[in-house]
């Protein structure tokens, strides 16, 4: 049987809406990777009894709990006191994370100042496991009672994320006698809908492995999770899965545990000694914001422009007035010529070029919002695809963007584009 957790967030700013619990996201993420469900996310403020309230209830339908926040030094941080209480453990100090705390600060922040109060964030449970907190001050832990696992993580993504995958994972994994292994096949060109209309038999009558559908901005993952006693036998019980995905969908799988579009495509230019450079009109620069995000991306990324004027495509991408003037800024015409002219002035084996209409009005020409134009300038000639991507703006940048991507990427994997 399954294991099944339950995500407390505390923290009154998640209430009143000031932060969004990204952490319940990011822990959930991680725990269907392990095959552990979650069928609840509970969010109380920074008031003990709620709290309580919120852990007696969780008891009842989890087991495990996962608490985030509230675990620094203010007077407001009472997750641990509370979780203490609620399953009748004493909080005691401890030494060696005490220690760490002042190092933290004298290292870290190059200072001694700290106040007494500090260390209240090394008063932990009895009989815990710590999670030594590298990331920050505040540590973490693991205990068992009642029957449960708690798991008290810091409320800071950053802190929370890195504690989560480095000491909560291995904790967990170590709780099933059985392997959980999972891959994410990541799919661009077709809606989700399509997809689970294509794989629907399959999903349904998979019991183990599980295939699962994850809808990401603009694009699908496919998550396929085994169990079983080795990890040799998760991965061949997932192969003819995979396998029998790939059959269904084709080259629109464009990677299977891979991030992302753009560090696909950066990888293969890496791998082939090729780069590439962009001029971006609607997206604004979002093309060369996503390549740049990928560290190394400096050996096939070379640069590019914002043109978003028509003076800018012709000064910074060569692209002729005559021709903006005949065809307009948001044209096939234009897509191309950007990306060839991007592509000559870098001196780069690739070029990409977007311009489109990204709202909320309609351009001077009457080119309804969400017509974009997407081109791919290469030695052998250009490519664009002509799309229209709805009336989001932010959707039809992001939409934009991987259209380039996916282009590229189909260009180096022989595909037809
Ligand atoms: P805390 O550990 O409760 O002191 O929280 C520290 C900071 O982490 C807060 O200022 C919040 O902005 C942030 N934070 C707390 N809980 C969450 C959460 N569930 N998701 C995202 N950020 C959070
Ligand atoms: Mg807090």
């Amino acid at each position: 049987m399954a294991l099944v957790a339950e995500i407390i967030g505390v923290g009154t700013e998640l209430l009143l809406g000031n932060t969004v619990n990204t952490n319940a996201r990011d822990i959930s993420e991680g725990l269907s990777a392990l095959g552990i469900n979650v069928y609840f996310h509970t969010v109380v403020g920074d008031n003990p009894s709620r709290l309580r309230l919120a852990v007696e209830i969780a008891k009842r339908r989890a087991d495990i709990i996962i608490t985030t926040g509230g675990l620094g030094p203010t007077y407001d941080d009472l997750t641990k006191q509370t979780l203490a209480e609620c399953f009748g453990k004493k909080l005691v100090f401890n030494e060696e994370e005490a220690e760490c705390i002042r190092s933290y600060f004298e290292k870290s922040l190059h200072t001694t100042k700290f106040t007494e109060n500090n260390m209240q964030q090394a008063m932990l449970p009895e009989g815990c496991t710590i999670f030594h907190n590298e990331w920050g001050t505040a540590p973490g832990c693991a205990f068992r009672g009642d029957g449960k696992h708690v798991i008290m993580l810091p409320g800071p993504p950053r802190e929370c994320n890195a504690m989560f995958n480095n000491c909560a994972v291995p904790y967990l994994k170590a709780l099933s006698e059985t392997e959980i292994l999972s891959h994410s096949i990541r799919i661009f060109g077709m809606g989700e809908s399509a997809v689970e209309d294509r794989l629907r038999d399959l999903m349904t009558e998979l019991k183990n492995p599980t295939l699962a559908p994850y809808a990401k901005e603009g694009e699908v993952m496919l998550r396929v999770t085994a169990m079983a006693d080795t990890a040799e036998q998760c991965e061949a019980l997932m192969a003819p899965v995979i396998e029998k995905v790939r059959e269904a969908l084709g080259d629109i799988i464009y990677a299977i545990d891979e991030d992302s579009l753009e560090s696909v495509v950066l990888r293969i230019l890496r791998e082939k000694n090729l780069t590439v450079a962009a001029a971006e009109s609607c997206t604004g620069g979002l093309l060369q914001k996503r390549l740049t995000d990928i560290p190394g991306a400096s050996k096939c990324f070379k640069g590019g422009a914002v043109t978003y004027s028509d003076n800018a495509k012709t000064l910074m991408a060569d692209v002729p007035a005559e021709l903006l003037e005949k065809e307009g800024a948001v044209s096939a015409a234009a897509a191309k010529a950007l990306a060839e002219g991007i592509r000559l002035r870098l001196g780069t084996e690739f070029g990409l070029g977007i311009t489109g209409v990204a709202g909320p009005d309609r351009d001077e020409r009457g080119n309804e919002v969400g017509t974009v134009f997407v081109a791919l300038s290469a030695i052998d000639g250009a490519y664009c695809r002509s799309l229209h991507l709805g009336a989001d703006r932010g959707r039809i940048r992001t939409s934009a963007v991987n259209n380039a991507l996916d282009m590229l990427r189909r260009y180096l994997t022989g595909l037809k584009i």
